[in-house]
């Protein structure tokens, strides 16, 4: 698959705030990335860099092999991108077909409309194409935005916090949605949001940003399970870090024993570690040499989240379905269920 959008070591600076640390990554045609991270981490920065809204002070941005930002600069209307806002950013005065024609004046009358009918049938919004922004809910107003961000089909669609406007069930209903359009019509995207489940439920790829550097690029399952640094093992999803000791290519002595599983090559017996313990992977089971004591409980629903102390004083955390009830206080024996070990080195930063 050719490259659709290619981000070659750019730097952003406000002033002398170095927003954008020579951050690299690629899209190929097609795929939707996700950019995750806190507030103020550069994601908002690094979408308006691509396109075109900001200058860079370094590198290259290029969509669909041709350089837009670098040696030289392409403006934003000759980019080929469509944008969705977190605030739909639609016309209030013009109907949800005006809106969405806005963006293709140039086409003949009955090809504009015949584009426009097509649009409402792919964000299942026919026959609300005569109503105004307010009569629709959030979900269906972004939805317009989509179309007309779809509608001069551009190269590239970037979506900034899209989902944020609206309530937790739509946000999941409606990034599934949009995902199914967007691979459907094989639209290549960039998303920014600080929504894991957001980023997970959208992303080919993910990139975890932190003070404006691009920590990690890789799919959701990869920055999950096998993430570069603490940093991005921290950000995503839960878990807390216990002291280990690797004992072979593919084993880890902890306090929860003798923990077996993939070990990054660099690891070799007697390296001191830092092992990162997901508290999905935490199994409370009577028979297990290995007890902790449970510290304090939090009811999820389907599931509770305990923290637990192990022996050696160190804390884990171990999420479960929410019929295994216990009581703080109470000692209950545990093993840990993994695939892959992570693990950083013992004098990493955590
Ligand atoms: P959020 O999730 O809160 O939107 P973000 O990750 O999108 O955050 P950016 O909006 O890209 O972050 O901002 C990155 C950093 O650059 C922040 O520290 C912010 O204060 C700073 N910044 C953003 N825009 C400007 C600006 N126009 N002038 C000066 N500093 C700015």
């Amino acid at each position: 698959m050719p490259e659709l959008l290619k981000v070659n070591e750019i730097d952003k600076f406000y002033d002398n705030f170095h927003a954008v640390k020579n951050v690299s990554f690629t899209l190929e045609q097609g795929e939707i990335g996700c950019l995750l991270g806190p507030s103020g981490c550069g994601k908002t920065t690094l979408l308006r860099s691509i396109a075109g809204f900001e200058d860079i002070a370094a590198g290259s941005i290029s969509i669909a092999e041709r350089q837009v930002a670098g040696n030289k600069t392409v403006p934003p209307e000759k980019r080929s991108i469509g944008m969705v806002f977190q605030d739909y950013a639609l016309f209030p005065h013009l109907t949800v077909k005006e809106n969405i024609a806005f963006g293709i004046d140039s086409l003949l009358k009955k090809e504009q409309g015949n584009r426009i009918e097509e649009l409402l049938q792919t964000v299942e919004l026919l026959g609300e194409g005569d109503k105004y922004p307010h009569e629709l809910s959030g979900g269906q107003q972004q939805r317009v935005a989509l179309a007309r961000a779809l509608a001069p089909e551009p190269k590239l669609l970037l979506m900034d916090e899209p989902f944020s406007n609206l309530d937790v069930a739509l946000r999941e209903t409606l990034s599934t949605e949009i995902r199914k359009i967007l691979k459907d019509r094989s639209i290549t995207a960039l998303m920014v949001t600080h929504n894991q489940n957001e980023a997970f439920a959208m992303a080919d790829k993910v990139g975890i940003l932190s003070s404006g550097t691009m920590q990690q690029w890789d799919t959701p399952h990869a920055v999950y399970h096998r993430p570069v640094n603490p940093v991005v093992a921290s950000f995503v999803g839960e878990g807390m870090f216990i002291k280990g000791e690797v004992t072979s290519q593919s084993t880890v002595e902890c306090a929860l024993g003798t923990l077996s599983g993939e070990l990054p090559q660099e690891y070799s017996p007697n390296s001191k570690v830092n092992l990162l313990i997901r508290p999905e992977d935490v199994v409370h089971h009577d028979d297990s040499p290995y007890g902790a004591n449970i510290i304090s409980k939090t009811f999820r629903g389907p599931t509770i989240l305990y923290t637990l102390e192990l022996d050696s004083g160190e804390q884990i955390l171990s999420l479960v379905p929410s019929h295994h009830q216990h009581a703080i206080g109470q000692r209950i024996g545990i093993y840990q269920e993994v695939e892959d070990l992570v693990v950083f080195p013992a004098d990493s930063c955590l």
